[in-house]
């Protein structure tokens, strides 16, 4: 039983899989633990990490809460939001980039660049520096484990091009994605909704600078987005705007306009804001205190929870006319909707939630930590992955529709949005000229008519058609969803016999020379450390392994056959020796090996601990 094998191992290996949340504010990872996800965080501190970026004029790049600190002092340097930019062309960040201090330029393949200090970065690159941060922050959480097998989530609007550019960033951070997820997905898994047979979930996402709502049908332990609607500049930052407004009009009268200009002001007005807010979702009232010394400033006010509702209103009801979209969009009402769950640190103000509850009528699920759960379905999905319990699969569908463009600019939609994936169809096209060899393919992904109106996510040429009469050859071009929501699309020339297959990278994604590229390049992720980084975190995997081993080595000596006991202790050997040198392909080349060796140990351990387990129980137990 393969199956059992695969749980025994992960006892005795240590390389376990966790669940990501790289958000746009904070990202998070979580790991299964005796029969539950858990959030990692090092002892005594939080495993938050907030999603920003310094780049300093020496050194490398800064991330998480340091670099956070630096943008009050540095802003055109700090990175804040870079999940925004992930696989967008530069048209479709005008307007976000109009708030930044940075100059944003774009690459020969439609890739946005932002450049600091003098250098370029890619979304991806530096979505790869706040992967690293999260996986140093877990491998230390977990004792100094190696961490490079994650699932990701992403939001469930994310189109191709932005799940690829999420992948990517994960390779570059040198993580091996075992599959991209949805937020709201994830977030239902955390809440173990996979378990019913059937229903409805809304999954109500309120953070700091975003709001989501997905509406999923489960089926049989299956997910489908049947629709989200959301506004992507809409969130707690909006509530603390309001108190900050509250005290800027209060203080101007009294201190004069000039004071509201002041940076210094600005800045401690706003987290004045913020922690009041933040109180008054656990007090009835709290207290807006604003001390700037330069300023000589010392101003109190107080506010109660109701003024505090009454001033952020209409935003909360915004929240709900996205959430009556997307109903309708679903086909639903709100009483076919059998669970609500709440994500994001703004769910917890008490308007948010009495609000939701009354438009929903029923209760919202809110035992788990918002700003944790989809890292903790992150990591119930990375269990599963692994060969964890709670076996069932998972599926997304494709959020719009993939086709081809014809003659005349015209789209035809090879796959409709709402297609259950991993998936493949086939469409078939012909010349339109007499001799011609080659075809241009625009792939395009959009609901709309024409392709200029759709995105268009690459373009690829087919060479290699032999030459005959117009409309005669046959071309059958696949497209194929995997689990990850990845594309693929294949050509092929089948009248004769020739054939031709190409990949289509998505425009906004990075090509693996691309990536090699920026591996190689001075990034901070360069090849050397990529190197250092891998044979140390082999090092440790096989010590541990090793360690394994040898506590059980009495044991395989009575349990396994000569043979196995003999390649066992030989895998053993080869193993320590490999750790002797950093030599990367020898010691992955041991790991695989030695790993390899172990299943039979695994299997032998694992009939033990069931053998004890059933001693003394009567059959009826059983
Ligand atoms: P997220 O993007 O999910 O990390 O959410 C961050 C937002 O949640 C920020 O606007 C925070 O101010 C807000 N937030 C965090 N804790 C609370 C709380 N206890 N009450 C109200 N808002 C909160």
């Amino acid at each position: 039983m393969p199956y059992i094998e695969l749980n025994v191992l992960n006892n005795t290996l240590p390389e376990p899989a966790v669940g990501i949340d790289l958000g746009t504010t904070n990202s998070l990872a979580a790991v299964w633990r005796e029969g539950r996800p858990i959030v990692l965080a090092p002892e005594g501190r939080s495993g938050l990490v907030p999603s920003v970026v310094y780049v300093p004029s020496e050194g490398t790049p800064v991330v998480g809460r340091e670099a956070r600190d630096q943008a009050v002092v540095d802003p055109r340097h700090t990175v804040f939001s870079i999940k925004r930019f992930m696989g967008r062309g530069l048209a479709d960040v005008q307007s976000e980039l109009a708030a930044r201090p940075y100059r944003a330029t774009e690459s020969q393949r439609g890739l946005v660049q932002l450049e600091l200090r003098g250098r370029k970065y890619t979304p991806q690159e530096l979505s790869a520096l706040i992967l690293m941060k999260v996986r140093d922050v877990a491998c230390a959480a977990l004792g100094g484990q190696t961490v490079s097998r994650a699932v990701i989530t992403v939001p469930a609007y994310f189109d191709d091009a932005q799940r690829q550019a999420t992948r990517d960033a994960a390779r570059l951070a040198g993580l091996d994605v075992l599959r991209i997820i949805n937020e709201p997905t994830a977030a239902s898994l955390a809440y173990g909704l996979d378990q019913r047979d059937k229903g409805h979930v809304a999954v109500f996402d309120l953070g700091g600078g975003t709001f989501d709502i997905s509406v999923l049908a489960i089926e049989d332990g299956v997910f489908r987005v049947l629709s989200t609607n959301g506004d992507t500049h809409l969130g707690g930052d909006d509530f603390d705007e309001r108190l900050a407004e509250l005290a800027r009009r209060e203080i101007g009268s009294v201190a004069g306009a000039r004071v509201l200009e002041e940076p210094g002001f600005q800045q401690a007005v706003r987290l004045a804001a913020e922690k009041c807010k933040i109180e008054l979702s656990t007090q009835p009232e709290s207290e807006m205190h604003l001390v700037v010394p330069e300023l000589r400033l010392n101003w109190r006010r107080r506010v109660t929870r109701e003024e505090f509702d009454a001033l952020c209103a209409d935003l909360i009801g915004r929240t709900l006319d996205c959430c009556r979209r997307a109903l309708s969009d679903a086909k639903l009402k709100p009483a076919q909707i059998d669970e609500v769950v709440l994500v994001g640190g703004s769910t917890r103000v008490p308007a948010v939630r009495a609000r939701v509850e009354a438009w929903f009528g029923r209760r919202p699920h809110t035992e788990l930590n918002p700003d944790e759960v989809v890292a903790l379905g992150a990591a119930v999905q990375a269990h599963i992955l692994t060969g964890g319990k709670r076996d069932m699969l998972l599926m997304d569908v494709t959020p719009l529709s993939l086709g081809v463009e014809t003659m005349g600019g015209a789209v035809d939609k090879v796959i409709q949005r709402n297609t259950t994936i991993p998936c493949s169809a086939t469409a078939g096209y012909t010349t339109y000229a007499d001799n011609q060899t080659g075809l241009d393919f625009n792939i395009v992904q959009g609901e709309r008519e024409l392709a200029k109106d759709c995105r268009s996510l690459g373009r690829f040429q087919l060479k290699g058609v032999p030459p005959m009469p117009a409309g005669l050859a046959r071309i059958a071009v696949r497209f194929h969803i995997d689990a990850d929501g990845v594309l693929m699309v294949t050509a092929k020339e089948e009248s004769t016999g020739e054939t031709a297959q190409i990949e289509v990278q998505p425009m906004h994604g990075l090509t693996d020379a691309e990536v090699e590229g920026m591996l190689k390049s001075g990034f901070a992720h360069a090849r050397d450390d990529f190197h250092a980084r891998r044979v140390a975190d082999l090092k440790i995997e096989i010590g541990t392994m090793v360690r394994a081993t040898e506590k059980n080595l009495h044991a395989a000596h009575g349990g396994l056959d000569r043979e196995t006991f003999l390649d066992l202790e030989e895998s053993l050997a080869r193993a320590k020796a490999a750790t002797q040198k950093d030599d990367l392909d020898a010691l992955q080349k041991a790991r695989d090996e030695f790993e390899r060796a172990t299943l039979p140990l695994a299997a032998l351990l694992m009939n033990n601990v069931a053998q004890k387990a059933l001693m003394g129980k009567k059959l009826g137990d059983v």
